[in-house]
């Protein structure tokens, strides 16, 4: 008797899904095996600046009196925040070793103090230190843990959520997003992700996720977000997608693709003339 073959469980990351709002052929490419580089010839600068400012995400509000994961209470003298955020920035490279292994250590540190002098600009400063959130409250009140990883087999899905909160009566996605902020409310793709960690803590935690935050660091903005059930929907309708684009179902390239900057396009454009060719165009 033949042996029973094992099939291994597809299980999708939330990164996946976002991927997929980007363009759904960069998930097609990834599931191929297809690696990005992990920084693209141009982008050094912009990805450098993305790690810096995520980590001053997690860590900044410690410098206005949060209490974040380890946080040390009140900084607020202006000696004492700016060499916060200089530790905070000093401790990246080792943080992120592997993300930032090719890049050279002078441009680093070039990039590091351009980034310093940036930040000094006060705009920013001073937006963080008059904030008063419902965010800021709640991690100075419970703090938070960082990139806390869900998995449930029942949706097949995994994620890492960059901050969850969890009270007396609530757990609470925080995501930080280093691009740009919205006029209003929270882009669409950042909502959805909310609702995909939420369902994934709804799982872990055997609770109803309400709502969850969205932190524009670049402009130091926080934005509520209540996870509605369009978004919830939305989630899981890409979770679909994303399945069957990991089993080999090639996609139309996304509305907004960023083929520009895509380290695909070359694949990408050979698949599109085949393609065109069987369709005789
Ligand atoms: S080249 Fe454009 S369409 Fe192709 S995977 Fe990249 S972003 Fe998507």
């Amino acid at each position: 008797m033949q042996p029973k073959q094992e099939h291994k469980a597809l299980i999708i990351k939330v990164s996946d899904l976002t991927h997929y709002m980007l363009c759904p052929r960069l998930v097609y490419f990834r599931a191929r095996g297809y690696e990005q580089p992990k920084i693209a010839e141009g982008k050094e600068r912009s990805v450098i600046e993305h790690i810096l400012l995520k980590e001053l995400g997690f860590n900044v509000r410690k410098v206005y009196g949060g209490n974040a994961e380890g946080g040390e209470g009140y900084k607020q003298d202006e000696e004492d925040v700016k060499q916060v955020i200089e530790d905070i920035v000093d401790g990246v490279e080792w943080i992120y070793k592997e993300e930032l292994k090719t890049v050279g250590k002078a441009f680093f540190e070039d990039v590091k103090s351009d980034f310093l002098s940036g930040i000094g600009n006060t705009e920013w400063l001073e937006k963080l230190k008059n904030e008063n959130t419902t965010l800021a409250e709640l991690e100075r009140a419970y703090g938070y843990e960082r990139e806390h990883t869900m998995r449930s087999e029942k949706l097949s899905m995994v994620g890492s959520v960059d901050k969850l909160i969890r009270t007396e009566e609530e757990a609470i996605p925080c995501v930080i997003k280093t691009g740009r902020c919205p006029e209003y409310g929270v882009w669409k793709s950042d909502r959805m992700q909310l609702a995909a960690y939420a369902m994934l803590i709804e799982e872990e935690f055997g609770t109803t996720v309400q709502r969850g935050f969205v932190d524009y660091i670049r402009t130091a903005d926080i934005r509520e977000s209540h996870i509605k059930k369009r978004d919830r929907a939305l989630a899981f309708q890409i979770l679909k997608h994303v399945k069957k684009i990991k089993k080999g179902a090639y996609p139309d390239k996304g509305e907004n693709a960023p083929c520009d900057s895509c380290a695909f396009i070359d694949r990408c454009e050979t698949k599109k003339t085949l393609l065109s060719k069987l369709l005789g165009k």
